[in-house]
């Protein structure tokens, strides 16, 4: 039962924001909405203005613990449940979810700053995952063989194993988290989500869409926090296993710290996302690709095109299209017509990405484009920057080996393929790669050889849909098995073999 203390509701009404107090997020434990005791609070911002929408109290490990033990004490029972009684609070939370699509994308585009277009993309992302997981009394079935000896039949089952946590990262708010919830809780297990604590409302409003759909109370619990209930959730002995997203020091961290705990991780970090270019390429078409992957969500995309080689044979007809192409980008507030750019998540996200821009500068790189001191009229508190282009990136630049996550786009010049595979082999990151080629051969020998394990062909932003696995290679990904997909189900159940002869 959902009371309107339900700060997402009361971020849908704005102007209503401004002219009463502050909401203060509350956590979702046991099917109910509670307030932490925690008086550490944080400034939830409208990035478009830099107004704050709501407060935000950074959850005590106590209170951790106690969602720890609500969600161990509802598992015996949910995982009784038959799976296809399971998978129909996917079908009614599909119905709920589509019913409330806009008003899902509206409080994302205000806490996290991205047009509304593209927040509504990413919720069509989300709910994929709840249609996907509906299938779980499919996906879940095991296999068996008769007379593995003579006499003798072995059977697989596969089994939920208890309490799974995900710990989850700003930029994509509502999708991050259904990566996990819906395959975790389908499969039999129950569930804590610790989402980015800069962008608690999205999924606090899509609990109190969950508490529609009538779960047992404990199955489903919402614990906002930061480092603290990070580490908590990678330390508690109750806690099976975490599934993790976000920056690459981050990951391993928690996968060194889960796993020495004795738990199942899988931890998705960051990206340098590199984009090759053949003389045999649509030049035309690649460079829309690539201004839309690098510049959509502000750069804020995991699968964002960062880092551009270019066939010397094409290089400056591809580097003054996608010039051209870039500065028709029109910043502004998310939820205003015709924006194709919204601000970053915050000012201090704002001030790392300006600190990447001048290093650029410092360490010799040309830039073609200038985002520096972009405004918005009337949004003059908002976090903006324009698009930034920096051309004849050196491999031994700051910016070309960090990842910025902001919209800015370094290129450079490639003699051949062989030359830009070699390149891209050097970095430590390797999340995804695209290459843009006529040639069926070029694509077979790029994708065969680079390491990144999602890869695009003739496409800017590769992201694999909810029934492939998703995530990356090298220092962009750490465990084995992958978020969504086949590899949730593996992650999510233990097999359980059985051997009989009667
Ligand atoms: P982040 O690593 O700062 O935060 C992610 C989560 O970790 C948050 O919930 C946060 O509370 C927690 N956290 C932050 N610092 C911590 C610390 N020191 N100890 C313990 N927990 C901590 O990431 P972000 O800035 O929210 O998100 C952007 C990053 O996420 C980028 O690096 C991006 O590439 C990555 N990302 C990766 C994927 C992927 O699929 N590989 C998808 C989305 C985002």
């Amino acid at each position: 039962m959902v009371t309107q203390s339900e700060t997402a509701s009361a971020v849908l009404e704005k102007e209503e924001i401004k002219s009463t107090s502050v909401p203060t997020v509350k956590n979702y434990i046991n099917g109910s909405f509670v307030q932490s005791s925690s008086t550490n609070l944080l400034d939830i911002t409208d990035p478009s203005n830099g107004m704050t929408i709501a407060k935000l109290p950074l959850s005590t490990k106590d209170e951790f613990d106690d969602a720890v033990r609500i969600a161990k004490d509802a598992f015996p029972g949910w995982r009784k449940t038959p799976p296809l009684e399971r998978a129909r609070y996917f079908f009614k939370l599909k119905t709920i979810m589509e019913d409330r699509f806009d008003d899902i994308a509206r409080v994302l585009t205000i806490e996290n700053g991205k047009t509304f277009d593209e927040a509504r993309g990413s919720v069509r992302r989300a709910i994929e995952n709840v249609e996907v997981a509906a299938g779980i009394p499919t996906l879940m079935q095991g296999y068996s063989l008769e007379d593995v000896a003579s006499g003798i039949d072995t059977t697989v089952f596969r089994q939920p194993i208890g309490v799974f946590a995900a710990i989850t990262p700003f930029n994509f708010p509502a999708m991050v988290p259904m990566w996990f919830l819906p395959y975790a809780v389908a499969t039999g297990n129950t569930f804590i989500l610790k989402p980015s604590e800069q962008v608690p409302l999205t999924q606090n409003f899509i609990f109190e869409l969950m508490d529609e759909i009538g779960l047992p109370p404990g199955v489903i619990n919402l614990v906002h926090g930061d480092k603290v209930v990070v580490d908590a959730i990678c330390t508690h002995p109750d806690i099976a296993g975490v599934s993790f997203v976000g920056s690459s020091p981050v990951a391993q961290h928690v996968y060194s710290l889960a796993s020495q705990n004795g738990k199942r991780v899988q931890a998705l970090g960051g990206a340098k996302n590199f984009v090759v270019v053949m003389d045999d390429a649509d030049i035309d078409a690649a460079a829309d690709a690539i201004v839309a992957s690098c510049f959509g969500c502000a750069g804020e995309r995991c699968l964002a095109a960062s880092m551009l080689l270019g066939d010397e044979k094409i290089y400056d007809v591809l580097r003054d299209k996608i010039v051209e192409k870039t500065s028709n980008i029109k910043l502004g507030s998310g939820l205003d017509e015709g924006v194709t750019m919204g601000p970053v998540v915050s000012s201090q996200h704002r001030d790392k990405v300006l600190s990447y821009i001048e290093k650029g500068l410092e360490e010799g790189a040309e830039m073609l484009l200038d985002g520096r001191n972009a405004t918005v009229e009337g949004k003059e508190d908002g976090y903006f920057l324009g698009p930034t282009i920096f051309d004849n990136v050196d491999a031994s630049q700051t910016i070309a080996k960090e990842e910025i996550f902001g919209p800015v786009l370094s290129m450079r010049k490639v003699s051949n393929l062989d030359d830009a595979i070699e390149q891209i082999s050097m970095h430590p990151l390797a999340n995804t790669i695209s290459i843009f080629t006529k040639s069926g051969a070029n694509a077979r020998k790029f994708r065969y050889n680079v390491d990144a394990s999602m890869i695009g062909v003739n496409i800017g932003v590769p992201a694999p849909m909810s029934f492939f696995p998703f995530g990356g290679a090298k220092g962009s990904f750490f465990g084995d098995l992958k978020a969504h997909g086949r590899d949730s189900i593996e992650f999510y159940t233990n097999k359980k073999v059985v051997t009989s002869r009667w």
